[in-house]
């Protein structure tokens, strides 16, 4: 990997060049060039998402496989989807904005499925995301999927906030028959293998920077979380805060092929 910057007024042009997966990835996006929050660097960690996502599914087709999800088939979002404390306050900001009678209906949502986990005995479990043990992570998604809590951001079985959805929706894609997500089992489902994990990344670097240390937060709380958890985290230069996502993400690739995992969890 390269890295290189160009200074352009406050910020900064931070390109790389990635040999990942057996091809060269070229990425190009402004970041902050003082000190700032992880959270100012958001539209970035979706652009690396994206990236990698795209480049993880021309390898899934090269390999004969089809990728299930489609517009209009939100079974996935129905699952407990742990997302980063800076975007748990993103999403805080995209409700606050939401005009009316929109903003009601999204938070009425959310507090229905409050109370739903509530009544459930998982309410106290989630808010207390770094309790959850590593064995415990699968037997609770298939517990909380079994709620049938759907997003509150899901509308027609789409997603409603398409631009602004976390990292781990973009990159949660399936090889496996779509039918497979609607009942799903630790063995049933099989997601495209990606090149690089930019959600867990920036979850990992979020929880090391936080007051909180939150390893994930679930997205179904990430109102709650917000309001109670005001960005307290560290600052540091845009461009040092990339060179480091980057860093972790190579050496967890480095890593994972070690293992012959591809790479990794
Ligand atoms: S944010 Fe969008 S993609 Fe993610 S779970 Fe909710 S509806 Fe689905």
């Amino acid at each position: 990997m390269t890295t290189d910057t160009e200074k352009a007024a406050e910020w900064v042009n931070a390109t790389a060049e990635l040999k990942i997966a057996g091809k060269t990835i070229r990425l190009e996006m402004p970041v902050p060039a003082g000190p700032t929050r992880l959270a100012k660097l958001l539209p970035f960690f979706r652009y690396l998402a994206d990236s990698f996502v795209d480049l993880s599914v021309e390898n899934a087709q090269a390999e004969g496989l089809t990728v299930s999800c489609k517009q209009g088939c939100g079974a996935c979002c129905r699952q407990l989807v742990p997302i980063s404390e800076i975007e748990t306050r993103r999403l805080a900001e995209v409700v606050g904005d939401m005009p009316e009678p929109r903003k009601s209906k999204i938070l009425a949502r959310f507090e229905e499925a409050r109370m739903r986990l509530q009544e459930a005995g998982l309410l106290e479990k989630l808010r207390r995301p770094n309790s959850v043990r590593d064995e415990e992570v699968d037997p609770l998604g298939l517990e909380y999927f079994r709620q049938g809590i759907a997003c509150p951001f899901l509308e027609e079985e789409s997603c409603s906030i398409y631009a602004e959805r976390p990292l781990a929706c973009r990159e949660y894609l399936v090889v496996t028959p779509a039918e497979n997500c609607a009942k799903p089992t630790v063995d049933s489902i099989e997601s495209v293998k990606l090149v690089a994990r930019v959600a867990k990344t920036v979850r990992g670097l979020d929880a090391e920077r936080s007051r909180e240390g939150a390893r994930w937060v679930p997205l179904i709380l990430a109102l709650e979380w917000a309001e109670t958890h005001p960005d307290e985290t560290l600052q540091s230069l845009g461009t040092d805060l990339v060179r480091d996502v980057f860093d972790r993400l190579m050496r967890r690739n480095a890593a994972a092929a070690k293992e012959g995992g591809g790479s990794g969890s």
